[in-house]
């Protein structure tokens, strides 16, 4: 029988499970579903992450144009417009 080394299930901890083909194959599978969803909730933090320090700097910016020259507010524009 072949040896399972998955996280999920616990077999890797156990320094490697003999188990079924077919149950292995399972095991595996789970995994890969478990490491794409840790992938997606870790990209979708960063992502929000990076809109919440846009959105800081974004706020930031337009309360120190306020009242500025003609070309400090150009540069919010240009920021704006290569975000
Ligand atoms: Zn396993």
């Amino acid at each position: 029988m072949p040896t399972c080394n998955c996280e999920t299930n616990g077999c890797r901890l156990e320094g490697g499970v003999q188990l079924p083909l077919r149950t292995v194959r399972d095991h595996a599978h789970v995994d890969q579903v478990n490491r794409y969803e840790r992938a997606r909730i870790a990209s979708e933090e960063a992502l929000r992450d990076q809109e919440e320090a846009i959105a800081t700097q974004l706020a930031s910016m337009t309360l120190a144009v306020r009242g500025q020259s003609f070309a400090a507010r150009a540069r919010l524009f240009l920021f704006i417009l290569f975000l």
